[in-house]
């Protein structure tokens, strides 16, 4: 695998975009983990120097996910009729 930058041997790849960087193009950049709520207060398990390629833009607050959830039946109609 190849820098997405320089084009020079790769070590590593982007936490979030998954590009492949090498150790001069590398970036830092902090990764959340995990999310939870507790005493009304969101707090993140987070990585605070994850690797990062400096061309993607993680965001910086967590984008809506709506397009995962679906409605409960379908999941326990497929199941039920195995
Ligand atoms: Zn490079
Ligand atoms: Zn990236």
């Amino acid at each position: 695998m190849q820098c997405w930058i320089c084009a020079a041997p790769a070590n590593g790849t982007c936490r979030f975009c998954g590009r492949a960087v090498c150790r001069q193009d590398a970036k830092l950049h902090s990764f959340v983990l995990e999310v939870y709520p507790a005493d009304g207060t969101l707090y993140g398990l987070a990585v605070e120097d994850a690797l990062y390629c400096g061309v993607c833009k993680p965001r910086a607050e967590p984008v809506r996910m709506d397009f995962l959830s679906e409605p409960p039946e379908a999941v326990s109609n497929d199941t039920g009729k195995q």
